[in-house]
């Protein structure tokens, strides 16, 4: 199977009714990580220009439960505010990206290291012997070449994942920022990803013993 390829008996769709309006949303299973994965579609996207897309990891505790420790649920949120806002775009929800790729259990393992032993997102998996980072984009990739989408507006704060997308083959004509409000649940988290994996996330004030600071003010 080539990258383009989605296999029929791999892939269903139907619309999609939800509380900000119907999206067309396309459930497929990739070949290569074995995941089911969704994409929601809105409005007529025009695969000649450049499609606002998000591509989402799955995050249950933040996506479904509104965890404040992270800002996924969060990003999700505006993700699909920026789309409807838009009138078209694509969100292309990835499971098995729980925690970087670390899966639920290990996830929630290290929050145990974080809460009592203060390590951060990064320590907490390493301690633990984890990767930082195992996270397969393939299945984006796949699925948005199926969808005829071959440049996009990727909404990120993270420039791997504009590389993983573009080494794939897929144009990242532009990266819009989806910055979400720190809080004092989840500063440290974002600082971390802001200094220790190069997340672009200028919104953050400085941040100094456990205190959140504010930007330009
Ligand atoms: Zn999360």
């Amino acid at each position: 199977m080539g990258d383009d390829g989605i296999a029929r008996e791999d892939i269903a769709e139907a619309d999609l009714v939800t509380r900000r309006g119907t999206f067309r949303t396309v459930a497929f299973r990739d070949a290569h990580d074995g995941n089911e994965h969704l994409v929601l579609i809105f409005g007529a996207v025009r695969t000649e220009e450049s499609v606002l897309v998000r591509v989402h990891s799955e995050c249950v505790t933040g996506d479904i439960f509104a965890a404040m420790r992270c800002e996924c649920g969060e990003q999700l949120d505006a993700a699909l505010d920026a789309i409807v806002r838009e009138g078209s775009g694509v969100l292309v929800y990835l499971r098995g990206h729980e925690g970087r790729g670390i899966g639920l259990v290990a996830k929630v393992r290290s929050h145990v290291l974080q809460d009592e032993h203060g390590l951060d997102t990064i320590d907490s998996a390493t301690a633990l012997g984890y990767p930082v980072d195992t996270r397969d984009f393939g299945p984006a990739v796949r699925v948005l070449k199926h969808l005829g989408i071959r440049s996009v507006r990727l909404m990120s704060n993270n420039a791997d994942k504009v590389d993983a997308l573009e080494s794939h083959g897929i144009v990242v004509a532009a990266r819009v920022p989806l910055l979400v409000p720190a809080n004092d649940h989840n500063i440290r988290y974002l600082t971390t990803k802001r200094d220790r994996l190069g997340h672009e996330l200028p919104h953050l004030g400085t941040y100094s013993n456990g205190r959140l600071g504010t930007a330009g003010a």
